[in-house]
């Protein structure tokens, strides 16, 4: 049975803060590069971009749409000189819907995803939206509708519908966020809550930090870029294998006997996360969960409120103390993009010319960029170049240095130390492979043992 791989969250040119470029062959020449064959469509609510779908793709048997013409790939990313296809690239209707309302004496700021079978579905779900408020303005609208009755609404449309919360532990606007989110998802949903069987894990957290909550263990965790721009497609993602379907794709998330199987995620560090710990921006502060608690959540350098990270909020919400995988949940591998990877080799920013040189060497030697992080035999990589087998080599197995984002920056992945790169610049090669003396520390293993709080003292 074929695998491939399905990009669920992503966002078009209509979107705030987007890229320009994104239009359908932009996004069909990424999903190229990346190796992703199954990509959301995003914004689907908004007029001009249904219209850019409707005129552009062609509704399939499936539920799922393909490009209509065979378009000229390589003039979306002209760096690139190999080939590109967009032959096995399907399309599935999807939108984020940001939901601001009151509920429970709070204001809630919540992100959902809406998936629709066909067109048609997607346009009489469209013009019932478009009662509620503007979908001019944003691909992503912003509404003042209960996520609640969000749900309601998506059900009602087509029986096959279905929602997905989004990001589920960003701070500012998701479902368990501890700015604006719920402590429970029954809080949220009420009694559509059953109707939820999928979760959008979001950069910040990966799947083993969500095991430490019991809670969730009957959902089947997501994982997608919620890409602005083409080269951010994929950075994380989901594996599936068999039919490439609509309906199959909703049955295996909903882990019933089918056509289709998901197997489970591509993920970031969840280091690399924006919000993985607590902190304050301004002043560079970054926090672990416990010190947080020491200094009352508020900033030492300036005596603010910090931004609550992932990590302690999952800590706060969740019941045990390791992560347990729950039965019939997939696995998942931890990946750092390509470009950042050549970055740290290379010496040069992600967007240098050098860097961009020997991503698209690569590209063109190994074929589609998630291939290569997951795939391709580090030997293979090792004709090309020795240091960059090595440092996927020692991204798979999770021997890398993280440096933790917090507070909306971004986290930093790395896989050398700087006297590692040191010494290769100067021609002289440090240990490789099993041989690899290099010392990671604490760094790999368990990771998540939440500590012990005062709470789990009262609860026992
Ligand atoms: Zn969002
Ligand atoms: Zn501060």
């Amino acid at each position: 049975m074929q695998n491939f791989i399905a990009d669920l969250h992503i966002h078009s040119k209509f979107s705030r803060a987007t890229s320009k470029n994104l239009t359908s062959h932009n996004l069909a020449a990424w999903a190229a590069v990346k190796g992703i064959s199954l990509l959301a469509t995003g914004d689907f609510t908004h007029p001009q971009w249904m219209e850019h779908i409707q005129r552009e793709l062609e509704q399939e048997e499936t539920g799922l749409l393909r490009l209509k013409h065979n378009p000229h790939l390589e003039q979306e990313v002209p760096w690139f000189t190999g080939q590109l296809s967009a032959e096995n690239l399907r399309f599935i209707l999807c939108t984020e819907i940001s939901s601001i309302y009151k509920k429970g004496g709070k204001v809630r700021k919540i992100h959902n995803l809406v998936f629709m079978p066909h067109l048609d579905a997607a346009q009489r779900f469209t013009s019932r939206l478009g009662a509620v408020g503007n979908l001019h303005s944003d691909g992503r609208p912003i509404l003042g509708l209960d996520a609640r009755n969000l749900l309601e609404m998506v059900l009602e449309t087509d029986p096959q519908a279905f929602v997905v919360p989004a990001h589920i532990w960003t701070p500012w606007f998701s479902l368990f966020g501890s700015k604006s989110g719920f402590d429970r998802l029954e809080d949220c949903f009420e009694d559509l809550s059953s109707e939820i069987f999928a979760l959008e894990t979001g950069l910040s957290s990966d799947p083993e930090m969500n095991w430490l909550w019991s809670a969730l263990d009957h959902f089947t965790l997501i994982s997608n870029s919620d890409a602005h721009s083409g080269e951010k497609l994929g950075r994380e993602a989901n594996v599936f294998s068999g039919e490439m379907s609509f309906s199959g794709v909703r049955s295996a998330l909903q882990r019933k006997k089918c056509a289709t199987n998901f197997l489970g995620t591509i993920e970031f560090y969840p280091e690399e996360g924006k919000y993985f710990l607590d902190g304050h921006r301004k002043c560079n502060v970054a926090l672990e969960p416990l010190d947080t608690i020491k200094v009352q959540g508020l900033c030492p350098e300036c005596g603010k409120q910090l931004t609550r990270g992932v990590l302690s909020r999952i800590f706060e919400l969740s019941d045990r103390q390791v992560p347990i995988q729950p039965e019939n949940q997939p696995h998942f591998s931890s990946l750092v993009p390509l470009i950042e990877i050549v970055s740290e080799i290379v010496g040069t920013g992600p967007k240098a010319k050098k860097t961009l040189t020997m991503y698209e060497q690569l590209l063109r030697d190994f074929g589609p960029e998630l291939d290569i992080l997951r795939i391709t035999p580090v030997e293979e990589l090792q004709k090309s170049s020795k240091i960059l087998a090595e440092s996927i080599r020692r991204m798979r197995q999770g021997q890398v240095f993280r440096h933790s984002g917090y507070d909306g920056e971004y986290g930093r992945i790395s896989m050398f130390t700087p006297q590692e790169l040191q010494e290769f610049k100067h021609g002289r090669m440090f240990s490789f492979g099993k041989n690899s003396t290099t010392d990671f520390g604490d760094e790999v293993g368990l990771r998540w043992r939440r500590p012990v709080t005062e709470r789990d003292k009262t609860e026992r």
